[in-house]
Formats: structure tokens, sequence, C-alpha cells
């Protein structure tokens, strides 16, 4: 029989005759392996103990103390789990897919009678049961003539129309959780009971079509989390709650910021609560960028498509984009135009006015680009998922050699601004060439080095992304992990050779020839839509003072007390404050109700006693406390905390 050389992760090889499945490398490796292996990698594939290894190959045995392949497994065999307890309840059910997704699962299921929410407590008892049973779990390739068959007695057509989809000759592999079986890729892991029965649980039921096409029929789709553990189950479900609290679409609405509507979708109606957080935001990056030595321009949202031909947009990225047609009544051809989807393009049809010589380098150029971006209506989340939005994007436009000095400078740039907005840690995740791709392995070997060393310089570390970089360049993405735990993807920095050949940027070098420039697409907050979802959220509306868009309500408390709150709230107007009157025939303790549901982050009550000693009554947001202080005194402190971070003397 053939031997194969398998490589195990310490760099040792050991010989095999072809055909040896993990489970047997494992337990050859050592009997306390052999019993604890769940799955393994197979030159990077995650391969299942019962598949065999046919030729060489880098082998590694993974037990449940590998979180990723552990969790794909759960997960995966939860599916099947699952699916097997629907059927066992409800024998008329069909079966189609089940796969893993984010923490968990789903499986979309044909049932005439919808599922209703108790029935979900009825399914997970019946899957700790068959956890319970310790049901084994194996493995064989069919051909396709016996799997059609098979299916088509068990009455499963959606299975049939799966199997149609795969390709001729690849093989069809069946799974077996104990006597229930299912078509599925794998790896499993080797019994039912290895699924930790207290580490899942069925969350919720929604309509799916079938194969995401609204022509097919309409499926049920059941959800599930899981985990290694209860602890980490609990963990996961009390930061659920935590997020639906902060759920930036409800507290838009109670803090009266915005609202979408069907006639826009993906757009966002911003109020003036609302308008006004964004723009001191923006107006706290305007000024961050004319320190950060960028040139703010403007650039416009609709675009002839011959623009978009030259950039590649409308080969690779058309999918995504508006188009607009222009039917002019005098234009003797229709005008395809596009509105932009990024800004990119635009900036080097400014660049490449006039001659730029090496001196203009680097040219830092900033947008708040509007950007608009076709994204499929299921996909769209409040403020999170959108089809309008406004980037703070710029463009540096440098030579290769200054790539490290730019990376490092935008760095320190990006780091100042989070924390400014209250984000102290983010992580860096750094991914390099994919397997497709332009431009030499000399350029690339360069500017992977770059990125690499300014990440480095500037102090931080940074994950490794392999071949996760763009066709056209290396990138650098910022990753802040917001007050419940939660990773968001912000800021990014790519590096780009490709579009300014493509639009035929140049510049005089030193030398007196023709050089390209290099690109740095970057970003920090990405888009000032979804950043304001992401602040929301972080902050559970309880904005800081600077940003909160009414920073003081003044309550009357008796109409006697009207003047004096008009007073008030001149004063506080005039000290730079953005103050609210609430003079309505309320009780005081309502007033103060609705504002803190508001999140108003002071409201300032008054009754006859502060009248007469022209004093304000001062209650913060989130605490019960009030405290009388002196008009002057107030104005001082609110003063202060008004000051947006960067203007604050320090
Ligand atoms: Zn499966
Ligand atoms: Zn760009």
């Amino acid at each position: 029989m053939a031997q194969i050389s398998l490589t195990l992760p310490d760099g040792n090889a050991r010989s095999y005759p072809a055909g040896i499945t993990p489970a047997e490398v494992a337990a050859d490796i050592s009997t306390s392996l052999g019993k604890k292996a769940i799955s393994a990698s197979v030159d990077g594939a995650h391969w299942d103990l019962q598949w065999p290894i046919e030729a060489d190959a880098a082998i590694a045995i993974h037990t449940m103390a590998d979180d990723g392949p552990a969790l794909e497994l759960i997960r995966h065999d939860l599916a099947h789990i699952m699916a097997r307890a629907v059927q066992e309840i409800w024998p008329d059910v069909k079966v189609t897919i089940g796969p893993v997704r984010d923490k968990g699962w789903f499986y979309d299921f044909d049932r005439a009678e919808p599922f209703v929410p108790e029935d979900l407590a009825r399914i997970e008892a019946k899957m700790r049961e068959i956890i319970a049973a310790r049901d084994p779990v194996r493995t064989e390739v069919w051909d396709r003539a016996r799997a059609i068959q098979h299916y088509r007695d068990a009455g499963e057509p959606f299975k049939i129309e799966l199997i149609e989809r795969i390709p001729e000759g690849e093989p069809l592999r069946m799974y077996w959780h104990g006597p229930w079986q299912d078509l599925c890729r794998g790896p499993h892991l080797q019994h039912t009971g290895q699924v930790p029965a207290d580490g899942f649980k069925l969350m919720s039921i929604a309509g799916a079509y079938w194969l995401g096409d609204n022509t097919r029929p309409m499926l049920q789709r059941i959800y599930g989390v899981a985990f290694k553990d209860r602890k980490a189950l609990k963990a996961h479900l009390t930061m659920l709650e935590e997020a639906a609290k902060r759920d930036h679409r409800r507290l838009g609405r109670e803090m009266n910021l915005f609202h979408m509507q069907e006639e826009a979708p993906g757009q966002v109606f911003w109020h003036p609560n609302g308008w006004s957080v964004y723009t001191t935001l923006q107006d706290y990056m305007r000024r961050q960028q004319r320190r950060g030595g960028y040139v703010e321009v403007n650039t416009p949202q609709v675009v002839d498509r011959k623009l978009w031909e030259a950039s590649g947009h409308w080969d690779k990225y058309q999918d995504h984009m508006f188009i607009v047609e222009v039917d002019e009544e005098h234009a003797r051809e229709k005008a395809i135009n596009a509105l932009k989807p990024m800004n990119c393009p635009c900036h080097v049809q400014i660049f490449n006015v006039g001659v730029k010589s090496y001196r203009d380098l680097p040219l830092r150029m900033a947008e708040f680009g509007s950007c608009n971006r076709y994204e499929p209506s299921g996909a769209l989340h409040g403020l999170m998922r959108v089809r309008g939005f406004t980037q703070d994007d710029a463009h540096i436009f440098c030579t290769e050699d200054q790539i490290e000095d730019e990376t490092r400078r935008f760095i320190g740039f990006l780091s100042g601004i989070y924390r400014d907005l209250g984000f102290a840690d983010f992580r860096v995740k750094f991914s390099d060439r994919p397997e497709k791709r332009s431009g030499s392995d000399a350029v690339w070997d360069k500017s992977e080095a770059a990125l690499r060393a300014a990440t480095e310089k500037a102090g931080y570390a940074y994950e490794e992304n392999p071949g996760e970089g763009a066709f056209y360049g290396p990138k650098l993405e910022f990753v802040l992990t917001d007050a419940i735990g939660r990773d968001w993807q912000c800021g990014t920095l790519q590096v780009d050779f490709v579009l300014p050949e493509r639009l035929d940027a140049t510049y005089i070098g030193a030398d007196g020839a023709k050089h390209r420039p290099v690109m740095l697409h970057r970003a920090v907050l990405g888009s000032f839509e979804r950043f304001l979802g992401i602040l929301i959220e972080n902050f559970a509306g309880k904005l800081p003072f600077w940003l909160a868009p009414r920073q003081v309500v003044v309550a009357s408390i008796v109409s006697a007390a009207d003047d004096w709150c008009h007073e008030v709230a001149a004063a506080l107007e005039s000290a730079g404050i953005r103050a609210e009157l609430d003079l309505r025939n309320e009780k005081i303790n309502y007033k103060v109700r609705e504002h803190s549901v508001g999140k108003v982050p002071v409201i300032l009550a008054v009754g006859a006693r502060e009248v007469e000693e022209r004093t304000v009554s001062v209650r913060r947001l989130g605490e019960s406390r009030t405290s009388t202080q002196a008009l002057d005194a107030l104005l001082d402190t609110l003063r202060a905390e008004a000051t947006p971070p960067d203007l604050r003397a320090s």
C-alpha cells in the first residue's frame, strides 16, 4: 500500500498508509489525543476524523480546546440535531438547508403550519434527548442516482434540487446522526453527546424564501445560538438583552434623532436632534482633518458611466450602483450616469488638474463624500447598513517611499479621534496579498513591509488576515470594541497602485520624469451614519455632553417661574449651550421622566424658590439626587463640558 507523509504542527513528519483517517493519526500520536480529538486541519481544510487522507499533507488535530473548529462543529451538529428533532416531532416537515452562521446556525423547513414560539421549547427538549442518547455520527459518499432515489423515496424534494445543483463529479456526502440522515459536506463530531446540552438555545422563527428567491416557496427558518458551555451562552444572552436596550433604532425614536421610511429604503431622514449630533461630529472631524494636514474637497454625485468604466467600477461594482439615465429633451443620446458609490475616481480628477510635482506629495485630499450603494433590502439595518451615506473619506497621494510615514501618521490621527469619541481601545488587522492581484511582487513586498513597520512603530500589534487584501494593494482595518464587547470595524487604510494607473495620475519627480503616485484610501469613522449608530449604542443614548443634541432642558415647576426659565435658557444659549424650554402645564416628575427617556443630560427644574434665590435645581441624567446651584457657577461647569475634546485646554 502506498505510504504518505503527514507533517505535524511541530514540523515532524510521520509516514502512514494512504487512506489513513485523522482519528487513527490522533490515536497513533497518543492515546489521550485519540480520545480528545474532534476534527483535524488537513492542508488548511477542516477535516472530519472519519475522512481518509490520500496524499502528503500538513495535519493538525483539533480538540474541544480549539475554539474555532470546536464551535463550528458544535453549531453544525446542532443544525442536524435540530432538523432531526423537528422531523421526529412533525414527520411531515420537509428539510432544506441548515448552515452555521455568526454565533449559531439556522435551518429552513417546509411545513404547511407555521411554527409558533412555544414550539421552540418543545424542539429544544427533543434535541436534548438526542444529545443524551449519544448517537454515533457516521458518513458515506454516495453516487448521485442513489442519493436522488433515496430522497425521492423519503419525499424530500428540496434535497433533490440541492443535489441537482451540485456539479457533476463532485462527491455527495451523507451524514447520519443516529438514524437521521442528511446530505452534508461535513465535517461533524463523532457522536451527538459531544454537543454541550446546556450551551445552546433556539432563538427565533422567521420566513425565508427557498434559495433566497422570492418566486420560490416561503420556508420557515429557525435560528439557534450555541457555545461551549452554559456560562458562555449566558454571557451572550445577557449581551443581546443589553444590545436590545441600546438598539439605536429604538433610541433614535425615543431621542427623536431620525426616522426611515419605505419611500427611501436605507436612507435617513435626520430630525433636528439627530442632525445636531451629526453636524457636531462633522465639525469636529473637519477641525481634525485641517490639523492633520488634509485639504477638503467636494465632488459630484451623478457621474457619467465613462468615468466608472475607466476606474473599473462599471465592470466590478455595477451591481451595487444606482444607475441614472438622463433623457434630456434635446439630447441626441441618452446619457447613462451612476450615483457615486465611492469618491476615489473623482479625487483623482482633482489631482489630475494641473501638473503635480514631487513637492506636492504627500497630498491628502479629504471629502465628506455622500455616496449611494445599492444594498439588497434584506441587508438593510437601521443606520448600520444603509444605501445612502457620507464617508469621512480621504485619499493620500504619495510616493512608495512615503507609504510608511503616512500610515504611521494616519494611525496616530485615528487613535486620537477614537480616544476623543470614547473608544480608548481598538485592534488592528492586517490583510496582505490575495491570490488574484495586480502589481509586481516587488511592489507588494515593499508596501506590505511599509504597513507592518508603520503599525509597529505606532505602537500597535496587529492580527494577520492572510490573503484578504484588495487586488490593488494591502490594507489595515481598525476594529473598535464597544461598551458591551461587540466589535465594529470602522477605520481602514488601503494601499492602491491600480487606480492611479487606470486614471493616469502622474507627478513630476525630482529627476524631471513622470511618475505614478500611490493612493492610500483611508477613513476613520467609515460613514457618519453607521458611526452614529455605533456611538448611540455604545453610550446607550447617553452621548457625551458636547455631542448631546439637547444638552439642557429648563423645566418650570410653576407658571410663575416662566420668566426666570426664559432668562436661564437665554443665558445658556449665549454660553454656547443647546438649551430647550419646557413650560408646559405638567407635573415636574412627568417632565423629568420624559426628558430622561429622551436622554437629555441635564434637566434644570425651576420653581418658586429658585425664582426667589435666582438659582436652578440641577438633575443629571441617571442620577436621582438634585443640587441647587447659582446660575453663574452652573454656566462655567456646563461651558467646559460642552467644549469638544479637541478644543479643550489640556
Ligand atoms: Zn450539515
Ligand atoms: Zn477611495
